[in-house]
């Protein structure tokens, strides 16, 4: 085995409402990158149970999710889709990982700290140890680039850890395999989509989730028009008119929301947004907000409903993407296995 070849690694979980969020924070980027890498995109269904999950969900959101990849326009003949339980590789580098990772770096995760909130004892084990699951996503491919969401930098900089780690530990069995620069790429983040990280529509110091209870604070793919239309009527705001420069949106999270949300649909800067809506009220600005939301999303919604009416055809495409991604999983953790010292057949 040579040195890592460019690849594209990421995730989105089946937790239910995939929304605005995934949508510009990850997928638009997911969809762009194919022109210049090789991709791998997954359903992360071993991360959604990390929370409890029906099992009738969690069948029916892993299929949207597809389709929602689907539907934005990544090709899965050309890269791998997939749904990461049925390549097992994933969860056997995970344990390798869980014995690298130290307690102390996991304990200083924010995303633990938030899911699992007060009752910090009564969350899953799986849900502390995620991260260690997430590096083994990424490496298992030896993958090089990852793009994500702000809220996933900090996962990313612990599977760099991760991957350094092993390499050192591991450093003269590495060699005498074969390999100069360590086993493992340190996988790159790319936190480069259109929004980085969009807020809920109701706080806008909190970020939009699948997972946050109240469905107003975040517009879903799957939103009709009119949905879209009543949750950006609704979305919090301040009461005074918008700012015509940057510096405006200082100390208002939901102006700024807002404002960044709609840039990042119409494909321009905040700048230029203001530039068109600075002194207008917030009457105004919502009601061209929900018409570019519409344009946008209105088809993608459209497409996965069409996609969704037959499922036989989206699990056909995970088991085809799941049976590609093993092949390149399986020699990969092979090699750990023979570095590492473990007795293979
Ligand atoms: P959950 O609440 O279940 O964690 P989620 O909305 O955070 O769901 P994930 O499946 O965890 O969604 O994340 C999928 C991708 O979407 C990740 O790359 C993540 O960084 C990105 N993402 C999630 N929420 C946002 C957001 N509010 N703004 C920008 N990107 C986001
Ligand atoms: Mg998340």
């Amino acid at each position: 085995m040579t040195a890592p070849t460019p690849r594209v690694f990421s995730g989105v979980q089946p937790t239910g409402n995939l929304h605005l969020g995934n949508y510009l924070g990850a997928i638009v980027r997911f969809v762009e990158l194919q022109r210049a890498y090789e991709c791998l995109y997954c359903v992360v269904d071993l991360h959604a149970v990390t929370v409890w999950q029906e099992p009738a969900e969690l069948t029916r959101n892993t299929r949207e999710v597809t389709a929602a990849f689907l539907a934005a326009g990544i090709d899965p003949e050309k890269h791998i889709v997939f749904n990461q339980s049925q390549v097992p590789q994933h969860a056997e580098l995970a344990w390798i990982f869980n014995c690298v990772a130290r307690l102390g770096w996991l304990s200083r995760m924010t995303q633990f700290k938030e899911k699992a909130g007060k009752d910090r004892e009564a969350a899953s084990v799986g849900l502390y140890a995620y991260p260690n699951l997430m590096a083994a996503d990424i490496l298992v491919y030896r993958a090089t680039h990852v793009p994500v969401g702000e809220d996933q930098k900090q996962h990313l900089e612990l599977a760099r850890d991760i991957a350094q780690k092993f390499n050192n530990d591991f450093a003269a069995s590495i060699s005498a395999a074969g390999y100069a620069d360590g086993f493992f790429p340190l996988p790159e983040p790319l936190i480069t989509g259109p929004a980085t990280r969009v807020m809920s529509l109701r706080d806008g110091t909190k970020k939009m989730s699948k997972s946050e209870p109240s469905d107003l604070s975040r517009i879903n793919l799957t939103d009709d028009a009119d949905t879209i239309a009543k949750k950006i009527r609704k979305a919090k705001t301040d009461a005074e008119p918008l700012p015509g420069e940057r510096q405006g949106l200082a100390g208002r999270p939901e102006a700024d929301n807002l404002v960044g949300i709609y840039a990042a649909l119409k494909g321009e800067t905040v700048e230029d947004t203001l530039g068109d809506f600075g002194g207008k009220q917030f009457s105004t600005f919502k009601q061209a907000l929900a018409e570019v939301a519409v344009a946008r999303l209105g088809p993608i919604g459209g497409e996965m409903s069409r996609l969704l009416a037959d499922p036989g055809h989206i699990d056909r495409i995970l088991g085809d993407g799941a049976a590609r991604a093993r092949a390149l999983a399986e020699p990969v953790y092979d090699e750990v296995k023979r570095i590492m010292g473990f007795v293979r057949g």
